[in-house]
């Protein structure tokens, strides 16, 4: 796979000349990655087309240069590394350089402010607006992490039965999850059992699981620094009863037709439409009260959004999660959540979609 490193760095270079900028001074670590290839926990990045300046500390001093290539120059700072852009700063002429308003702090505003000569301009995330368009390399990173937790939870599902504990579930899915070759978990795993199932961002609790309860499981995998995020609602030790069944089906319908009719060039309230229109319709228009899904990349939640409110398009290129849910309080609740890549040609399903309910002994 070709190093699409430079032309990211041209892209960026490009907003900025258009934002009559010389410069952008990147501290979030997923951009840092996606300009540069470090994956280290520290660092700052000075954006000086033509050049690009990777500043951080002892930890990284051989895995820095190894990773960004000739994509930047790396700069080992034992002590500060913010002293040390400030003498960076000072190699190049004073001039307007932008900032990420929606990452550094008031502190860290401050810190920009005391160096001499620099005008700062904050902007919001300049950089995610380029990684809203994946390339061939990021769909199959993608792909690839979908691949791992499909295949973790294929392992795990056959094994769960009433009398284990959400945590013992959690346990066995995120153990899976690694040696099927995630590299870490991108967010906490969510296993929420019977009436746990209603909160939305549940906690995995010592909840032990009942015949006839709803199994709601959530989660990711990360490859090459891409996430997948994908959720199944089972039905474990029984046979769903009819309003168990008219909850599912609701939801399953609410995704199929959104994930039949969600196009790139659609503002993100229309194809959140597509599958609440289904819920309301069902009479479980209060019960759904997220949005439909999200953007999905270096980060599990990035942009686009697809919520009632986004009016923002959703451009060809993006991966966008498609996630209706139903949450009855003291009943249970039923999500499914798919990862699909909106392709200029039309959307690409990205995980199985195997959605049918499943009724486990
Ligand atoms: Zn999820
Ligand atoms: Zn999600």
């Amino acid at each position: 796979m070709a190093d699409s490193r430079p032309a990211r760095q041209r892209a960026l270079a490009l907003a900025l000349e258009a934002a009559g900028l010389e410069g952008l001074l990147v501290q979030s670590l997923p951009n840092i990655r996606y300009l540069t290839g470090f994956t280290g926990s520290a660092g700052l990045l000075l954006v000086r087309p033509p050049d690009l300046v990777l500043i951080t500390d002892f930890r990284y001093a051989a895995q820095a240069p190894r990773e960004t290539g000739d994509t930047a120059r790396v700069e080992i700072d034992p002590s500060s590394i913010w002293d040390r852009l400030k003498r960076v700063l000072g190699e190049y002429p004073a001039g307007r350089l932008g900032f990420e308003a929606h990452v550094a702090t008031v502190k860290e505003r401050g810190r920009l402010d005391a160096v001499a000569g620099q005008q700062w301009t904050g902007l919001l995330e300049p950089v995610e607006a380029l990684r809203l368009v994946k390339d061939a390399g990021e769909v199959a990173a993608i792909r690839a992490a979908v691949a791992v937790a499909q295949a973790a939870l294929g392992e795990v599902l056959p094994t769960v039965r009433a009398g284990q504990r959400e945590i013992d579930v959690a346990a066995a899915l995120e153990r899976a999850l690694r040696l099927q070759g995630s590299e870490w978990h991108p967010f906490q795993t969510i296993v929420a059992s019977g009436p746990r199932s209603a909160l939305p961002h549940a906690r995995t609790s010592e909840r032990t699981i009942r015949p006839g309860d709803w199994l709601l499981l959530d989660f990711g995998a990360q490859v090459d620094g891409y996430c997948a995020d994908l959720t199944r609602t089972v039905l474990v030790g029984g046979v769903a009863d009819a309003r168990q069944r008219a909850v599912y089906e609701a939801v399953r319908e609410a995704q199929r037709r959104a994930l039949d009719n969600l196009r790139a060039g659609m503002p993100g309230r229309e194809a959140d439409q597509l599958a609440r229109e289904v819920i309301v319709r069902r009479g479980f228009g209060e019960a759904f009260g997220h949005s439909l899904g999200h953007g999905l990349g270096l980060e599990v939640h990035e942009a686009p959004r697809l919520s009632p409110t986004a009016e923002a398009v959703i451009p060809a290129g993006a991966v966008v999660t498609v996630e209706p849910g139903i949450y009855l309080p003291g009943w249970g609740g039923v999500r499914l959540e798919d990862d699909v890549y909106l392709g200029a040609d039309g959307p690409v399903v990205l995980s199985d979609n195997r959605v049918e309910l499943l009724e486990l002994p």
